[in-house]
């Protein structure tokens, strides 16, 4: 059979707790070997890596999404050094910026309010940044509605960090600005959604050896499992998908992917 990793699932969610033994037991039967558990905040950076201690096929990545900047102290690099010298936390991250839905959307928030939002995404990813290339590790992006922004930032490091902007969805000259960054992109069950076209389209384009799949679980159920919840077993379906788009056998899509992973997150 051939392997393949899950590079993005959030195994710490309670979606998992009731069943997490046979979640991982369904991902390794699938081919699933190694999945990486991206932490949200610092609680579930400390859960990813419990679970990480507790399976040895779960890896941690340790950090504070964009979404839940607000809620965030205002420098966390003392405690992301600390969590990411454990043995198993292969990056830091989910950081970047997401502008998808900003606090003007409520009637009672002015646009004041979108840039002391948007201020605070922006510090928490250099501080990310910062510590990545400290330790000469690696980052995990999330990007929504921001993607110049999210470039700019990234773009001083890029002689020091890499960084894989997870769940790609959007096009071939933005997937090359990234690659030209020595960065990858990652793809989600989206691919394999009806209207998952244009994502088919920038697979088509992404060189076999700068990319990754993922599942982003509990999200982005794949088809046919599509609107249930996701796990990463589904990374199978994922992989059929690109393979396809490809044009290259699961074999060579198995050896390309573990290869970049490995690459990219030193301790995997
Ligand atoms: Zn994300
Ligand atoms: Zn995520």
């Amino acid at each position: 059979m051939t392997a393949f990793y899950d590079t993005h699932a959030h195994l710490d969610y309670p979606d998992f707790a009731p069943d997490i033994h046979q979640v991982i037991e369904r991902a390794k039967t699938a081919g699933i070997v190694k999945i990486i558990s991206i932490g949200t905040d610092l609680d579930s950076s400390r859960r990813a890596i419990g679970l990480a201690e507790k399976f040895p096929e779960v890896y941690a990545v340790v950090g504070w999404h964009p979404s839940e900047a607000l809620r965030a102290p205002e420098d966390i690099r003392g405690e992301l050094r600390q969590l990411a010298q454990h043995p198993k936390v292969v990056a830091l991250g989910e950081t970047g910026l997401d502008y998808h839905r900003l606090p003007s959307q409520k009637p009672e928030c002015g646009a004041s309010e979108d840039e002391k939002y948007k201020q605070k995404q922006a510090t928490l990813f250099r501080q990310h940044l910062e510590v990545a290339a400290e330790l000469k590790l690696n980052c995990v992006i999330h990007q929504r509605d921001s993607l110049e922004d999210t470039i700019a930032q990234l773009e001083p490091f890029a002689d020091r960090v890499r960084g894989v902007f997870h769940c790609f969805a959007n096009d071939a000259e933005t997937m090359r600005r990234i690659v030209a960054m020595n960065s990858l992109v990652s793809f989600t069950g989206i691919s394999t959604f009806k209207n998952g076209q244009n994502v088919r389209e920038t697979i088509a384009a992404t060189p076999l050896d700068r990319l990754m799949l993922e599942t982003d679980s509990p999200y982005l159920a794949p088809v046919p499992y599509r609107g249930k919840r996701c796990e990463p077993a589904y990374v199978k379906e994922i992989s059929e998908l690109v393979a396809q788009v490809k044009q290259c056998s699961l074999e060579e899509l198995s050896a390309a992917t573990c290869e970049t992973a490995g690459k990219f997150f030193k301790k995997l």
